[in-house]
């Protein structure tokens, strides 16, 4: 006998949508356990720096979890509607819309409205449980370990299937015994360090590249944010999340280039500084943001992790590495995962079948949904991490058509195959390489999708695939080296 038909590990956003999915698609009728290691009064805490995230959020995925598992999200957990959101080049002479109509969350509401959707539908719920492993039964991950810091007791429960929500610091995948198909280590490259202020302000110069109550701002900037970007997210006229996010070793040339020691908080007191539409900020003392005004966190910019399932195991949400490659978004690929993962857990327990096999379809699904397009964003972020801000400037002002920002805003990868060939002129040699580099990543991306769409249906498959994908993945990160040059 187990304890739980399903053990959730990781109470965040990622897990408790997750587990409200699976209730719902097996109409309340298996025993499901949330477990966490914060208390129930700071619950889905990312660390003791709080909440840490930008809040944005697609409507279009709130939308397709709502739809699906019936779980409305209203307000106080959606603090602001917004428009979409815009990126601003280098120079600020171009702005490309993209992620269409949103939301503003608060982060650290939205778990405690979620938890108490939860214990409605019968989920347990364990808090300050510090879980530091996966308990198996030969090759079948069949519970959770770790302490209870309530009693420093240790911890263990069984489980037909334990998901992974623990986020991007996983030690339930780090430790991963019984896959050789799950990726258990992140490339440091692929990580952005990330901070954010949420603050009130008076109002400055009105400037709306600069702030904007109706749309989420994003600045490309290679000397404000180095392979990332910098944001100014509206809560309200007079509210903001503001913050950037970098990637380590860019920062470090960066830093070298302009003969300087920046790090992620200093070059967040410098973005807060020169923004002149914002006059006198203070952080909020809000009681929904008094435990989450400001924090750094990591965020990964890279594909879903190869394989996300193993025998009894399945992740979800930053555990996977889903955020969007390009922007970081995380809450929509875990609105989405964790619905889909509800309906192939609730299949696989009717089935009585929790093996790797049972639960591949959760790979397939998701892909189908929304993995395929991610090894192709993975790509052409790297490309774009390293270009200079005049190239930027350029591409966005010279190379992006209608068709491509309509692609970008459908979060997908814009088509530059045709780039120079309609009586394009491409002035000057370093404008060429930005063009010859986004029409490679575009004919890569183009085999990438296609690629994913071929994914493995069982997982004997899966070898020779990943094979594949690794190889064509390694050649074009080093071609895009050399466009970098
Ligand atoms: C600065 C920043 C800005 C961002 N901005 C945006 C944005 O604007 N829009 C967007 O869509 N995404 C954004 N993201 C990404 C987004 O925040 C994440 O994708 C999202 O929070 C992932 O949810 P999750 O539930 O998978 O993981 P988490 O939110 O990290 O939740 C994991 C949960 O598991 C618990 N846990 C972890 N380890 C253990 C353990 N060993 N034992 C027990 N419990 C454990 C944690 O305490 C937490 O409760 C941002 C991220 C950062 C860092």
């Amino acid at each position: 006998m187990v304890d739980y038909d399903v053990i959730v590990a990781g109470g965040g956003l990622a897990g408790t949508i997750t587990a409200q999915a699976i209730s719902h698609y097996s109409n309340q009728n298996v025993k499901i356990l949330v477990v966490d290691r914060n208390t129930e009064f700071f619950p889905g805490r990312k660390s003791l720096a709080g909440w840490v995230c930008g809040d944005a959020c697609s409507k279009e995925a709130v939308d397709y979890m709502s739809d699906r598992i019936k779980v409305k999200w209203t307000r106080p957990e959606i603090e602001h509607d917004v428009k979409g959101v815009m990126a601003f080049s280098p120079d600020k002479e171009t702005a490309i819309p993209f992620d269409g109509a949103g939301y503003m969350l608060n982060r650290q509401k939205l778990p405690e409205i979620q938890n108490e959707r939860c214990r409605k539908m019968g989920i347990e719920f364990e808090y300050e449980i510090n879980l530091t492993g996966l308990v198996y039964e030969g090759q079948q991950v069949v519970g959770v370990q770790g302490i209870d810091n309530k009693t420093k007791q240790s911890f263990k429960k069984t489980s037909k299937i334990v998901i992974d929500a623990t986020g991007v610091t996983s030690m339930l995948r780090n430790g991963l015994q019984n896959s050789t198909k799950v990726e258990k280590r992140i490339d440091r490259r692929d990580l952005e360090s990330t901070g954010r202020y949420i603050m009130y302000f008076e109002p400055g110069q009105k400037d709306l590249s600069e702030f904007d109550p109706n749309y989420c701002i994003i600045h490309l900037d290679q000397d404000i944010a180095p392979g990332g970007y910098g944001w100014v997210f509206p809560k309200a006229e007079n509210k903001v999340n503001i913050g950037l996010g970098v990637e380590k070793s860019l920062l470090d040339l960066r830093n070298k280039r302009l003969g300087k020691k920046d790090n992620v908080e200093s070059l967040m007191k410098e973005y807060l500084a020169r923004n002149v539409s914002i006059k006198n900020p203070k952080l909020s003392e809000d009681p929904q943001d008094i435990n989450n005004n400001s924090g750094v966190f990591q965020v990964s910019v890279r594909r879903q992790n190869d394989c996300m399932v193993s025998g009894g195991y399945m992740m979800v949400g930053d555990s996977a590495w889903m955020p969007k490659p390009i922007d970081a978004g995380g809450i929509g690929p875990a609105l989405i995962a964790g619905t889909i993962l509800g309906n192939n857990v609730s299949q696989a327990l009717q089935a009585n079948d929790v093996s790797e096999a049972s639960l591949w379809q959760y790979n397939l699904d998701y892909i189908k949904e929304y993995g395929y397009k991610t090894a192709g964003l993975e790509l052409f972020r790297r490309l774009v991490q390293q270009m200079t801000n005049e190239q930027i400037s350029y591409g966005m002002k010279h190379f992006l058509g209608n068709l491509d920002v309509e692609a970008i805003s459908k979060g997908e990868h814009p088509d530059f195959t045709g780039l120079g060939k309609i009586g394009m002129i491409i002035r000057g040699a370093m404008n060429k390489t930005v063009a010859d580099g986004l029409r490679y990543t575009s004919k890569q991306n183009q085999w990438l999708v296609e690629h994913y769409h071929n994914y493995p249906k069982d997982p004997t498959g899966f070898d020779e695939w990943n094979k594949t994908l690794h190889q064509r993945l390694d050649e074009s990160f080093a071609k895009i080296e050399v466009f970098g040059k």
